[in-house]
């Protein structure tokens, strides 16, 4: 038989963990509260079963206010569910069952598992599962998605299940202490059509849900007949509670059996956040956290590694050009192999060891839940600039990857505030661009390099924080988010993730300079070696189709000290993949002949930072938030490079010969801030659509 069972419960309660050992999968899993913004599904096999296991985004209630949560309340609703499997916190069971309710009041078949019991395991504690099943009528079972887990039992209860299911049995006893009768009747004539559940869409109706409400297209006379019933709001989700609290009572106990009925005890980490949001250490220990990372990244740990690798990519160089030189292999396919593929590619491939350790850092600061301290400092900084500290999480995924952190911009509630973070989040230092730094760096400042890359990161944060405060100003101007912190426990990752967390991303890294990487590196050698007339010339004659085009462009970045056609050509490949850059650069004659001194160096360096960040990006920014918007995107990031790298320049340049100088830099710097703000204020960009309920309503704005 074929089934299709969806995983659904709040944030963070293990729903990805669980899909991942059932699919055997390896989703993207992390300690804070919206973390998978899509659905995703794949098929298990039980007892010559086949199941589609979806596993969708965490949502509170059928009553939803993101777009991710509209995913999994659609998904829901429609009906293609052969079984919903709630997954619930252990140590959070009350709060968790009042989303299981509702899928009750839905009728769909519904199965409970209770997950994180290790948790309660480690107080003392369980759970009286069979209690439970008597008081709601459906399975429910408590299991460790994160340890031993059985998949197999759990399908086998849940196979059983979803054939025999007919209807739910459990009666709710307060759906009688509301008026659904009479709710009922007056949208009875447009039920049909809506397609939906007669009592979901009574319930809903009493809680003023607009999506409910909109969907059943009632008529202005239904509406004032319901208003006249009373507002039900707060009415429905007391009596929710107050029955979850009859169900639940003595259902948590203690292992040898006795009822515990006192509060959980609070365990050490749980009082971590003494300290670690402690109004003075806050900062400090922040700071110290993200300087240990840099340092370990780039200084200690990954540059030992790196330059291990990168000796023996000069061995390898040698050693294959010597050989081609033997064999009489042509001049230009020996160059081609040994610089353009091997010198090329290899300068990327070194970086493996660093890229690996920042994103083990990354996983580290997720699961352990600090991401979510950070975004609680952070929330008052960026309500005042018109973002919220939901924002924070977006950014700080953008250290890794801006395309895919693009994506979790969906948790935001607020769709102007929305389409700022997905447009900003791109100004975040991503792992593509640390070869860069490290490469150049390192060429250039070899005491001081980590002191650099760590300013290049501020820079990045910086220009976000910068931005997002002149939006304020414009008309993209936000009103105060309604986001509510919600703090994770402090969860250590296991040793079995931290293994699957560097295999992934050293594959993706790998198979991404293999593919991606290696072709353009072959065509660039190509554009750059060969003319149209005479065929292969020699670099740096000024006669290669890239030389010729480069030329043209590299005028324009001669403000900023890398006006020649080699750094030229590097940025335009980086367009594609960031990591080319680097490649380029090497087989370009390496960093110390494209940069003429330090300073065009650092400008470089942070016009790499700051301009469009790579194709694949600027496609999920039009699929998240439209072409206008990535073309407003793209508009800002080039005219923030290069103003930002200008800014830097005539900085130093001032530093350096004196007063005179600075005068002039600050001349323009307000200038090009003064510019700026005005192209963003004539844009009116916010005056479009709702992307909710895709007209012009000031509800959603
Ligand atoms: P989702 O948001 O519901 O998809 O939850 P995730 O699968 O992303 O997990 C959230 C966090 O809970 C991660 O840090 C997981 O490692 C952790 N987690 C998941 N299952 C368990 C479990 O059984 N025990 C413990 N202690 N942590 C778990
Ligand atoms: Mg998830």
């Amino acid at each position: 038989m074929n089934y299709t069972f969806a995983l659904t419960g709040n944030p963070n309660v293990g729903k990805t963990s669980l899909y991942n050992r059932l699919t055997r999968s390896s989703r993207h899993v992390g300690n804070w509260h919206g973390v998978t913004v899509d659905k995703a599904s794949k098929k298990a096999s039980y007892d010559q079963n086949e199941i589609n296991i979806v596993d969708l985004p965490g949502f509170y209630s059928l009553t939803v206010y993101s777009f991710e949560e509209e995913i999994s309340r659609d998904d829901i609703l429609s009906g293609n569910n052969n079984l919903v499997i709630n997954i619930c916190e252990a140590s959070n069971l009350p709060r968790n069952l009042y989303l299981a309710l509702q899928l009750l009041e839905l009728n769909v078949p519904v199965m409970i598992v209770i997950n994180m019991m290790d948790e309660l395991h480690k107080r003392g504690l369980t759970i009286d599962v069979k209690k439970l099943e008597k008081h709601l009528c459906i399975p429910v079972v408590s299991v460790s998605a994160k340890y031993g887990f059985n998949g197999n039992d759990l399908l086998s209860g849940a196979v059983a299940y979803a054939q025999e299911f007919k209807t739910n049995r459990v009666k709710l006893p307060y759906l009688s202490k509301l008026p659904l009768k009479k709710v009922q009747e007056i949208i009875s004539p447009n039920l049909t059509k809506s397609g939906l559940n007669p009592i979901y869409a009574s319930i809903k109706v009493l809680e003023n849900d607009s999506f409910v409400i909109d969907k059943l297209e009632l008529s202005d006379k239904q509406k004032s007949q319901l208003n006249s019933l009373g507002d039900y709001q707060a009415t429905v989700a007391k009596l929710r509670y107050e029955f979850i609290d009859q169900i639940t009572d003595g259902v948590i106990v203690n292992r040898e059996g006795t009822k515990k009925t006192g509060k959980l005890n609070a365990s050490i980490a749980d009082n971590a956040d003494k300290i670690m949001l402690n109004k003075w250490l806050a900062l400090p220990i922040f700071l110290l956290i993200m300087s240990g990372i840099f340092w370990i990244t780039f200084g200690f740990v990954g540059k030992f590694l790196t330059d291990l690798l990168d000796g023996g990519k000069d061995v390898l160089v040698t050693w294959v050009n010597g050989g081609l030189d033997s064999l009489n292999v042509p001049e230009w396919m020996n160059a081609l192999i040994s610089y353009g593929i091997i010198d090329g590619v290899g300068g990327v491939i070194v970086f493996l060891p660093q890229i690996v350790i920042l994103f083990f850092f990354l996983a580290l600061l997720e699961d352990s839940g600090y991401i979510s301290r950070v975004a609680f400092m952070t929330d008052g900084l960026f309500r005042k600039i018109g973002l919220s500290g939901r924002a924070v999480f977006t950014m700080i995924m953008g250290l890794g990857c801006s395309a895919t952190a693009v994506l979790t911009a969906r948790g935001l509630e607020d769709p102007l505030m929305r389409k700022k973070t997905v447009i900003l989040t791109p100004f975040m230092s991503c792992s593509a661009r640390l070869p860069v730094y490290t490469a150049i760096a390192a060429a250039f400042f070899t005491s001081g390099s980590v002191a650099i890359i760590f300013g290049l990161y501020f820079l990045g944060a910086v220009t976000v924080v910068i931005l997002a405060a002149i939006f304020q100003k414009t008309s993209l101007k936000s009103g105060e988010s309604s986001f509510i912190m919600e703090m994770p426990k402090y969860r250590m990752p296991t040793a079995e993730r931290v293994l699957q967390i560097i295999g992934n991303n050293a594959k993706v890294f790998i198979i991404k300079v293999g593919t991606l990487v290696f072709a353009l590196n072959v065509i660039v050698w190509v554009l750059c070696n060969f003319s149209i007339t005479k065929g292969f010339v020699p670099v740096g004659g000024g006669e290669s189709i890239m030389e010729k085009i480069s030329a043209l462009i590299a005028p324009i970045f001669a403000p900023l000290g890398f006006g020649n056609w080699q750094a030229v050509t590097a940025l335009m490949s980086g367009l594609v993949a960031k990591e080319v850059v680097i490649s380029t650069i090497t087989s370009l004659g390496g960093v110390e002949n494209v940069f003429p001194d330090s300073l065009a160096a650092i400008c470089f360096m942070v016009y790499t930072l700051l301009y469009v960040p790579c194709v694949a990006t600027l496609g999920a920014v039009r699929k998240e938030v439209g072409v206008k918007w990535m073309i407003f995107g793209l508009i800002l990031q080039l005219a923030v490079a290069y103003l930002a790298a200008l800014a830097v320049r005539i900085i130093v340049l001032a530093f350096i010969s004196g007063l005179l100088h600075g005068i002039i830099v600050l001349g323009a710097v307000t200038a090009a801030t003064m510019i700026l703000t005005a192209i963003l204020g004539l844009m009116n960009i916010n005056k479009r659509r709702c992307v909710r309920c895709k007209a012009n309503c000031s509800s959603c704005k």
